[in-house]
């Protein structure tokens, strides 16, 4: 169940927003703590609840556990009673206030614990406490400072045994939000528009819905996820929750903001995820946590894709082949082969080694030039080709030029990584960045009269062939190359 919270500062605007929500919600939450006259609170609760077409959890949260009510803890528990006895369908109590409360048996009363400094390790006592207190629904609401104090509240969802709502707040704990159905939680809590969010990390009802498509999620719901640091600007949960949905499979994609690698990829094993997307800064420092590499993701030194195979993390590279086929495609379009081919590729990083090594077992005559020269020369003994300083771009004579630097990517995108006189007619230009999908590079190249490959095919064809390695069906290709443009 999706819960929306109505933090409005009056009765008029409460009852307003609580019709606009109840459009989305299955719950609402009535945050009277943010109601600063008390008078006015009290109506609320009365006309609110006259009003109501969802069922109403009313909210008093003290500043103590992170809410808004600041006057006398007995005008708060009146406010609570009041709700109870005015027929709210629930309450919520904190822990430590519970004993204060007169129950009714028609309205349910959650017991709720917030700590908005942390995931504390003794989560199953602070649970078995509130048991004591016979709640209908037990919330216990916690902070994530790293990844993996998610995973503790997914280990506390699977073994409750009283309804539960329990997640973790902040940016790194979104993803104990998304998933929480598959773990058994009852609701999660989101804004019905930004800036209207009740506790920090809180998504809005759209993203939740439009994005990660959140009431088909479920137990038998299988995880995947993307690796990195920063993750929150990736356009990967969008294109493969899409591309799930589209192919009619139980699976969701969710961004995994990792620090330290090692830990998350330990931890993870714990619960179902069945595959990852890796990106900066991780593509290589994984490489040590995993139990099998592929073949030529071994030789590039780096991976951005890990499929769980019979229990075992195997990672796997399609950078590489995604390049090597976007290139390949162009070609045939001219006729011709990659065999054989001068290919110059401009810069030394991840994206150059994964496709110097594909463009190599393609038989390509490479020379790799980049501003770090013991870079470029690192990369050439690694794949057996020639290296040049990166200003020597100018006597190049190859018939194919790929940019894997960033120049050119957004916002400096009147940039170019070469002057426009070594463009010539008939050249196969390559450029990986793909924000904006046509830089100025592609269209100095088109200009002189070559063929161009944009980096959004690459980026589409890596999606696609991770897709194909976790779920072994055919990706939607078109619909991936809609979104991403969409988005872009
Ligand atoms: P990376 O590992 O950081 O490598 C960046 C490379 O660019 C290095 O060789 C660096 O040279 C060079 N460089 C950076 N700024 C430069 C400048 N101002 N002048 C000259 N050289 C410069 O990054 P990466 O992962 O390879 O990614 C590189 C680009 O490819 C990014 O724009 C990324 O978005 C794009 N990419 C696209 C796809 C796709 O699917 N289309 C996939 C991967 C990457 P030094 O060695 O001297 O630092």
């Amino acid at each position: 169940m999706i819960c929306i919270p109505i933090t409005t500062k009056n009765t008029e605007d409460a009852i307003s927003e609580m019709s606009s929500a109840s459009k989305y919600a299955d719950i609402i939450e009535l945050r009277i703590d943010h109601i600063p006259e008390l008078q006015d609170a009290e109506r609320c609760i009365e006309e609110s609840l006259k009003s109501k077409t969802k069922p109403v959890i009313v909210t008093n949260r003290p500043e103590r556990e992170g809410g808004k009510f600041n006057g006398s803890e007995q005008d708060r528990l009146h406010l609570l009673q009041k709700a109870i006895d005015l027929g709210a369908d629930y309450v919520d109590v904190e822990y430590d206030s519970i004993k204060q409360i007169v129950r009714r048996r028609n309205c349910k009363v959650i017991i709720s614990c917030h700590n908005f400094r942390e995931t504390p390790q003794n989560l199953s006592k602070i649970y078995n406490d509130i048991c004591q207190h016979k709640p209908d629904i037990v919330k216990i609401v916690t902070y994530a400072n790293d990844i993996t104090d998610n995973i503790r509240i997914f280990e506390l969802l699977n073994t409750a045994n009283i309804p539960i709502i329990s997640f973790c707040m902040g940016e790194l704990g979104h993803i104990s939000r998304i998933l929480t159905r598959k773990f058994g939680g009852l609701l999660t809590f989101a804004s019905l528009e930004r800036g209207k969010k009740s506790a920090p990390g809180q998504l809005t009802v759209d993203e939740l819905s439009r994005i990660y498509h959140f009431k088909n999620i479920n137990k038998e719901t299988k995880l995947y996820g993307i690796i990195g640091n920063p993750v929150s600007h990736s356009m990967s949960p969008v294109i493969h929750n899409a591309s799930f949905t589209e192919k009619g499979l139980n699976n969701v994609y969710v961004p995994l903001k990792v620090t330290n690698i090692g830990t998350f990829i330990k931890e993870c094993r714990e619960i179902d995820f069945q595959g990852f997307s890796v990106t900066i800064p991780h593509k290589e420092s994984v490489l040590p946590f995993l139990d099998d590499i592929e073949h030529t993701a071994e030789k590039i030194g780096a991976i951005n894709t890990i499929v769980r195979q019979d229990g075992k993390l195997v990672g796997y590279n399609t950078d590489c082949m995604a390049a090597v086929m976007a290139l390949d495609n162009s070609l045939r379009e001219t006729g011709s082969t990659l065999n054989d081919k001068k290919v110059s590729i401009i810069g030394a990083g991840g994206a150059a080694r994964a496709i110097a090594f594909g463009l190599k077992e393609k038989g390509c005559d490479i020379t790799i030039y980049n501003r770090t020269i013991e870079r470029a020369e690192k990369l050439s003994n690694d794949v057996k080709c020639r290296f040049e300083k990166f200003e020597e771009i100018n006597k190049l004579d190859s018939g194919i030029l790929i940019n894997t630097t960033p120049i050119g990517m957004f916002p400096e995108v009147d940039r170019t990584p070469v002057p426009e006189n070594v463009l010539k007619e008939g050249m196969i230009v390559f450029d990986a960045v793909y924000n904006p999908i046509e830089t100025k590079l592609l269209r100095d190249a088109r200009k002189r009269g070559g063929h161009t490959v944009d980096g959004l095919t690459m980026f589409i064809n890596q999606a696609a062939e991770q897709l194909r390695l976790w779920t072994n069906i055919d990706p939607p290709i078109e619909l991936m190359s809609k979104i991403v443009r969409e988005i872009l």
